[in-house]
């Protein structure tokens, strides 16, 4: 099981070698090519609005808080809105890339990711492109 809050569950479908810190960078990569491996899809990821498995080498992390945490805690509420993620939850990777096809639009990113330092690369918007044509 593998800790995810609710923004990150967008930040791994379009993540591309991109963050924070070399750390950072290599903790998620790590991550995401667990999720993207065969048999990935059946991973479960257990919601939580603290710091999470991706968060956990980032420069900016305080404890289970963050030291943007205005910017992060809206962006977590944004997006658990828009997948139905609560606290707590348990979903599969499959689960979840099911949810962000059935729930985000192409192009609802520039809403739902406002402020995000990553957003203007549109390497997520991409993704996410990609998600829905795979489900066309
Ligand atoms: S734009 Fe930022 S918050 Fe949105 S999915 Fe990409 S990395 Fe995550």
């Amino acid at each position: 099981m593998i800790r995810f809050r609710p923004h990150h569950f967008l930040c791994a479908l379009g993540f591309q070698g991109k963050g924070y810190s070399d750390r950072f960078t290599a903790n998620m990569a790590e991550i995401v090519d667990r999720l993207r491996a065969p048999g990935g899809g059946d991973l479960v990821l257990h919601v939580t609005h603290q710091a999470d498995a991706i968060c956990a080498p980032c420069p900016h992390k305080r404890g289970a808080g963050c030291a943007k945490d205005a910017k992060i805690t809206a962006l977590d509420r944004r997006h658990a809105r828009a997948l139905g993620l609560a606290d707590g939850d348990c979903l599969t990777w499959d689960d979840a890339q099911e949810r962000i096809r059935a729930h985000v639009a192409p192009g609802q990113l520039q809403t739902l990711c406002a402020g995000c330092a990553w957003l203007e690369l549109g390497l997520c918007e991409s993704a996410l492109a990609h998600l829905h044509r795979l489900s066309a």
